[in-house]
């Protein structure tokens, strides 16, 4: 039997109200306020907006892993997010591992896949080279090309211990001889930043681009340095990844003034600064950016149409007839509301982004 329901009554971006109607797990109309027709009517009563499914790109979604790891559908539709991009928590050797668990989950799921065979079952995972392997990561990218988008390589100091950059030059190699863009994660030196960007290309991801380390984007005057300004140019992009220790309000600020476009806004959320902060969601991360003076399209761009294109998968970053029905539905709530940021800096915001409900692929849950 056809399951036909209506989300009745929700807002774009744009501020325009519509009827959504969905049908078989497709979007099939979408209709003027109060037209919309279906077995089933979720009246939102304009106090929602909906757009496609929120996408995640760096989270740490293996559940097996401490401290960086978690359960799929925890950081995933419960919190409005119909799409999750693990980001290196497993490499060739637990990769499988997570594809199988992915399949057991209600959101969609892709993966960066870590450089490092061991993935983050250390911490340390490039401080021996022994666990970079080539024509290992060649062979497991092509058994899984529907599931891995990237490769993941932490390029700070206490991942990479002694090695420098030589475990991202060889990532750069993999990188080139798979086809497949690199996330770099960022964070203190040695090795030096200017060092790591001079590596990177079009395409290539830079993670936690607005950590509040030395070490990261900008001089002590607060400006971007010209390697960073160069990489841009190169077409590099740009992703949050809040985390426990990789978002700084000060640093948010310097990239805003300077006019670094807001490419990609993500969690780095795992089990830890899920439950106790300073991450706690996606929704509280997005708020982030409304204090610091973005517009709510911007932030939500952010998080559906630039993380798609990212993918290569336009299909999830629309709202369009025809397509599999994933989509956010959330609020702008006028309540204020305590951030914090990584380095323990508290801001108040008095609008907050709160979820109200998801449909992934098809399904409706409330939140
Ligand atoms: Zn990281
Ligand atoms: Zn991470």
């Amino acid at each position: 039997m056809e399951d036909r329901f209506v989300l009745r009554n929700v807002k774009t971006t744009d501020e325009k109200t519509i009827d959504l109607v969905i049908a078989n797990n497709k979007i099939v109309e979408i209709a003027a306020p109060n037209t919309g027709k279906g077995d089933r009517i979720i009246d939102f009563d304009q106090n929602a907006y909906i757009s496609s499914g929120w996408i995640d790109m760096h989270v740490h979604a293996f559940h097996e892993f401490n401290p960086y790891g978690d359960e799929i559908d925890e950081i995933g539709y419960k919190l409005g997010v119909t799409t999750i991009v693990d980001a290196g928590s497993t490499g060739t050797d637990r990769i499988h591992d997570l594809i199988a668990h992915s399949k057991l989950a209600k959101t969609n799921v892709f993966a960066f896949l870590n450089i490092s065979k061991i993935g983050l079952q250390r911490i340390d995972e490039l401080s021996d080279l022994a666990w970079l392997n080539e024509e290992e990561v060649q062979t497991v990218v092509e058994k899984y090309q529907d599931f891995i988008v990237g490769l993941k390589a932490r390029i700070s100091n206490s991942v990479v211990g002694e090695n420098g950059l030589e475990p991202l030059e060889i990532a750069r190699k993999i990188s080139n001889a798979t086809n497949l863009p690199l996330m770099v994660h960022i964070g203190s030196g040695p090795p030096d930043i200017t060092g790591v960007l001079e590596l990177l290309k079009k395409k290539d991801v830079i993670t936690h681009y607005l950590h509040g380390k030395k070490n990261n984007l900008f001089n002590d005057a607060g400006e971007p340095l010209p390697e960073f300004l160069a990489a841009m140019k190169k077409g590099i992009h740009l992703d949050v990844g809040h985390g426990n220790a990789s978002f700084s309000f000060p640093t948010a600020k310097q990239a805003k003034e300077h006019g670094i476009p807001l490419h990609t806004i993500s969690t780095d959320i795992y089990r830890k600064n899920r439950l106790h902060g300073p991450v706690y969601s996606l929704a509280d991360t997005l708020t982030k950016f409304l204090y610091l003076g973005y517009a709510l399209k911007d932030v939500i761009d952010a998080v559906t149409v630039n993380a798609a294109k990212w993918l290569n998968k336009p299909e999830l970053g629309r709202v369009v007839i025809g397509d599999v029905a994933n989509l956010t539905l959330f609020s702008v709530d006028d309540q204020r509301i305590k951030l914090t940021d990584s380095d323990g800096l508290e801001r108040f915001c008095d609008k907050q982004i709160k979820v109200k409900g998801v449909v992934v692929n098809g399904q409706f849950i409330e939140c």
